[in-house]
């Protein structure tokens, strides 16, 4: 049983609510009040957000992406043109640094709003999230 009334959106908007950074009971207010911080509570409905805070879980999915991602393009780019190794550096490091700040605060709000969905925060943490 949920301990918290039922959001009436599915887990398909949800997961848009999540990614747009947006409540996942209202969907109006915001997640977070800086970069990734989590807002105390939404400003709309007054959802208490400390419980539903992902951490550090959007880390490891942004990874993943943006790894793949840059190491495919990296590749791509070195059997095209074939540069020299500094002009890689130049190219990929604020490549990643960029995508790497776009990627993470929906992410985040992804965690955050799948968190809502799925897991009550009145029930105690056990380990394995079950
Ligand atoms: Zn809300």
């Amino acid at each position: 049983m949920s301990a918290h009334p039922d959001p009436g959106f599915t887990t398909g908007q949800t997961i848009l609510l999540g990614l747009r950074c947006r409540c996942p009971r209202c969907g109006v207010g915001g997640l977070f009040y800086k970069y990734l911080k989590v807002a105390d509570a939404c400003p709309s409905c007054h959802l208490g957000l400390q419980g539903h805070d992902s951490g550090d879980g959007a880390v490891v999915p942004a990874i993943l992406l943006l790894g793949s991602l840059v190491v495919g393009l990296a590749l791509v780019v070195e059997l095209t043109f074939a540069p020299p190794l500094w002009l890689h550096m130049v190219i990929w490091a604020p490549v990643i640094i960029v995508l790497t700040c776009l990627i993470l605060p929906p992410l985040k709000g992804l965690g955050i709003a799948l968190q809502y969905k799925f897991r009550s925060t009145e029930e105690p943490p056990t380990p394995g999230g079950s």
